[in-house]
């Protein structure tokens, strides 16, 4: 093997970036429309065998760094569909809603707050008044299609840790400052879905709800503003493409004294990743009027009793996996030829190592295989014993696999292989019987 030549990094502007990546998404597996063979359904989306992969790789980061390495938060994974009681009590079915408008003209809809005034359908400045448009998806549960039966799709995840306050403070023994963490759906009936999986009516999110005593709560909404831009940073985030915005004190939400946006530079501008919000005790003292409940912390050493501040991080994993997709994106040479090349830390690349036999000749199989189950138990891995070595690599590359080990006829007699790296092409040989232990070095675990 002889294509070890360095790569020659050659800029890529951000013009056509969005299709570059939207037909890169579907080329290859990892984001596939939804219902494409009935022609689609809304700006839906499912996640394809490499989508699948780096989606989880993203939700288990955030897992990592927000559950297993603290040890003040504790996971959980509440129901999606849910009484009006819920909805009520917190204000989203009088409050979450956006404004909607009719153009006058060609009679599109559009979410006011987003067209600057013109429609993008067909340029007219004439529309209906503005009037709110609830984005909660409401449906009945069980046979009955009456009001009694009604329920919601949660259009965010963090109703089901207030309303388990109780149940997790009684099960844990925590006490604040101490947070409850979710991943999952959350629906939206988004009056104009839009850039790709960025804004969709179901997508997932992670959050995060973080209890504290009142009079912390400013200190503790710095520690995670500081906390979460880190997050994406470490990464692989490039820092001048991501940034902090506070929002206008008009701008808040219904329950939020304080709130901050991550924003990344997407090719059509800055926008939103993550909001860190301080919600105040807005939603416990919400529930518990509602309920009936006293969703309070009673402090045995100090015989006090109150309602703890909430400072919430929220990020969408789905519009997460898709910045860190654009902000890899490369097109460089090796050797003389145009590659296509995902930077992507290792943590979240769908495929970690791809096992690469030289030939298709069965003599390499059961070598090429020994390495594949070594490998399996530490990392995502493909094995692929199409086309040319050469083809193979590039196919590797363009969905970001950071190492590819090549199995040949000298690893029957040496029992070595070569370890290929994405982003240098460098290609060394390594002992089989090594090879986990370097592949764990080099992506920075314990040996
Ligand atoms: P926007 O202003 O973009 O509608 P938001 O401020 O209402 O979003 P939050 O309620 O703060 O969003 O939700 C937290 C996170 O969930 C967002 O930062 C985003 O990453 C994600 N998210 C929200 N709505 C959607 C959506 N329709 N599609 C994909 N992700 C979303």
């Amino acid at each position: 093997m002889t294509h070890a030549d360095a790569a020659t990094p050659t800029p890529t502007g951000d013009e056509g970036l969005m299709e570059k990546i939207v037909n890169l998404c579907k080329r290859r597996g990892f984001v596939f429309p939804s219902a494409e063979i009935y022609g689609g359904f809304r700006s839906t989306y499912d996640y394809g065998p490499l989508g699948v992969n780096m989606l989880r790789n993203v939700k288990n980061a955030w897992w990592r760094s927000m559950v297993q390495l603290r040890d003040d938060v504790v996971g959980l994974d509440a129901a999606i569909l849910s009484p009006p009681a819920v909805w009520e009590a917190s204000g989203h079915l009088k409050n979450f809603s956006d404004p909607l408008v009719d153009c006058l003209k060609c009679h599109s809809r559009w979410r006011a707050d987003k067209i600057d005034g013109v429609c993008p359908n067909c340029g007219s400045t004439e529309f209906t008044e503005s009037r709110a448009f609830n984005l909660m998806f409401k449906t009945h549960a069980g046979p009955l299609e009456n009001e009694g039966a009604v329920a919601y799709l949660r259009p965010e995840t963090a109703q089901g840790m207030f309303v388990n306050f109780m149940n997790v403070l009684q099960t844990t023994r925590k006490k604040p400052p101490f947070g409850i963490a979710q991943v999952g759906k959350s629906f939206r009936n988004e009056i104009t879905p839009q850039n790709f999986v960025f804004r969709t009516r179901e997508f997932e999110q992670m959050e995060m709800e973080y209890f504290v005593p009142p009079a912390e709560a400013d200190q503790w909404f710095e520690y995670w503003l500081a906390e979460r831009f880190s997050w994406y940073l470490d990464l692989g985030i490039p820092r001048e493409k991501i940034r902090l915005r506070h929002h206008e004190k008009d701008e808040l939400s219904h329950y939020s004294t304080a709130t901050a946006d991550v924003e990344f530079l997407f090719p059509w501008g800055w926008d939103e990743l993550e909001g860190i919000a301080n919600r105040t005790d807005y939603d416990l003292r919400a529930h518990s009027e509602a309920s009936g409940e006293r969703l309070e912390y009673f402090d045995q050493a100090s015989g006090e009793r109150y309602f703890p501040f909430v400072i919430e991080p929220a990020a969408g994993a789905t519009r997460t996996m898709m910045a860190f997709l654009l902000a890899a994106y490369d097109e460089d040479q090796v050797g003389g030829e145009a590659r296509t090349v995902l930077h992507l830390d290792w943590r979240i690349a769908p495929t970690q190592v791809a096992v690469l036999p030289l030939s298709k000749k069965e003599t390499l199989e059961p070598s090429a295989r020994e390495v594949l189950g070594m490998l399996q138990p530490h990392f995502f891995c493909d094995y692929d014993v199409t086309q040319s070595i050469g083809r193979r690599y590039r196919r590797q590359d363009e969905v970001g696999t950071p190492w590819c080990v090549t199995v040949d006829f000298d690893s029957l007699e040496d029992r070595a292989v070569t370890v290929r790296d994405r982003d240098t092409t460098e290609q060394v040989r390594v002992p089989i019987d090594g090879l986990v232990s370097e592949l764990r070095r080099r992506s920075g675990q314990a040996g």
